[in-house]
């Protein structure tokens, strides 16, 4: 009989929610984190009493109603929208793309009319295509131009997603813009989900909901002891990276890192909104984020006269940085797969989450998997 039934490597949503379900189940859990704090990239810092996203906006977005009725049992949410805005050289555009962006773009001010010249440009978009004999759109910038036209392509897509990818759109895969919706009314709400928000009190609230009664141990590696936690438990759930559990033995899976670089300014309120995105590729960050205005709204924005903002700097990562976004290419896909089957076959090791997997989750889907994990 082993010291306890769970040993979770990692304290992000992935193993916290399974951590919460094993400890209901009435099981024995130790939750470890290499990182100084617990919470994975959800963690909060709190500055001038602002909680600091430290690892990324986060903004919880989902339809499953059975995902936020639980995230909301262990904290309830507030009513924050996304809404960014694009700041294309000193031209202000609402984002998703809507009808405000379209009357910014072109002075249209009904639904028609704006249709009409998306029409156009995408007919442009078509002849070039069909000149070239293909049918279906062969990169990003192909897909984007017959989505929504050259002139929103060229103001608010190329320059922004060159940043964010270190690479050109006509080399990037089509499908990472086709989750950006177009609507023909006036809504600024970012994303399609009917629940979103941002947990009362900020994240570490939600992490330290799920995590209460659970044995933790933070700047705590797996890796530096191995044998030592292999040793402790029944089972293990692993949230790290996964190559690095198998010693890269098939060789280092790439990932996209994100640096940010953070102010706290001696002003209430630097930019009146929570993101707000630079599209020209002559600005080096991709993006603003100021974070206040995930938690306070209208005049509360002024109960505190200092703001802090972070500059977000998307960048191709290397040993030691934290990997963010798995590069879903065929060369990672493919190495991916075959650690993926090494994986399938350990009879004693839970592999989950963005890590663990080599997938890109938002966070709902991960509790959903793990909600509906049998314990
Ligand atoms: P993580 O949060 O990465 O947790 C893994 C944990 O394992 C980390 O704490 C790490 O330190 C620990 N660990 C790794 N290796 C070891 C080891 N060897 N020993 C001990 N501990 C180890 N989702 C949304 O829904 N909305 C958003 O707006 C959103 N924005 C995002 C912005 C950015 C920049 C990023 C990177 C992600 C964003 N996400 C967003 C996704 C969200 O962060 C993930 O879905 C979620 O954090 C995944 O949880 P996880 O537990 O899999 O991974
Ligand atoms: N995108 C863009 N301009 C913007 C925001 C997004 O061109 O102002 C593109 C970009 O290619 C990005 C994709 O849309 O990779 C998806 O954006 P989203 O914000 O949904 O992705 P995330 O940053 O969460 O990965």
């Amino acid at each position: 009989m082993k010291q306890y039934d769970y040993l979770i490597v990692g304290s992000g949503l992935f193993g916290a929610t399974f951590a919460y379900k094993a400890r209901k189940a009435g099981k024995k859990c130790l939750v470890i984190d290499k990182r100084p704090h617990l919470g994975g990239n959800v963690y909060c810092e709190s500055i001038e009493g602002i909680n600091v996203h430290k690892y990324g906006a986060h903004i919880f977005h989902t339809s499953n109603l059975q995902v936020w009725n639980f995230v909301n049992s262990i904290v309830p949410f507030n009513r924050y929208t996304n809404s960014p805005v694009a700041n294309f050289k000193g031209r202000l555009f609402n984002l998703p793309f809507n009808m405000n962006t379209f009357y910014q773009m072109w002075g249209v001010t009904t639904p028609v009319e704006a249709q009409t010249k998306i029409d156009e440009q995408r007919q442009e978009a078509l002849h070039t295509m069909q000149k070239a004999g293909v049918s279906e759109p062969r990169n990003l910038e192909e897909q984007a131009l017959l989505l929504i036209g050259r002139d929103i392509y060229e103001t608010l897509i190329k320059g922004y997603t060159e940043k964010q990818w270190g690479r050109k759109c006509t080399d990037l895969p089509a499908f990472i813009i086709k989750r950006l919706p177009v609507r023909f009314v006036y809504d600024n709400n970012y994303f399609n989900d009917k629940y979103q928000g941002i947990p009362i009190g900020g994240y570490n609230r939600l992490i330290d909901g799920l995590l209460e009664g659970i044995e933790t141990r933070v700047n705590t590696d797996f890796f530096a002891d191995r044998t030592h936690w292999e040793g402790i438990a029944e089972r293990i759930v692993f949230t790290g990276k996964i190559d690095e559990f198998y010693d890269y033995r098939f060789g280092h899976l790439n990932y996209r890192t994100v640096r940010f670089e953070q102010q706290t300014l001696d002003q209430p309120n630097y930019q009146g909104n929570a993101v707000v995105n630079y599209t020209e590729a002559s600005v080096p960050y991709t993006r603003i984020i100021e974070h206040k205005h995930f938690e306070q709204f209208g005049s509360e924005v002024y109960d505190n006269p200092k703001t802090v903002i972070s500059r977000e700097y998307s960048t191709e990562w290397q040993d030691g940085m934290e990997p963010y976004y798995p590069v879903n290419d065929t060369v990672n896909n493919a190495l991916a797969e075959k650690y993926r089957q090494l994986a399938a076959a350990e009879p004693n090791v839970i592999f989950g989450g963005r890590l663990a997997e080599y997938r890109y989750y938002d966070m709902a889907p991960i509790i959903e998997k793990v909600l509906n994990i049998q314990i």
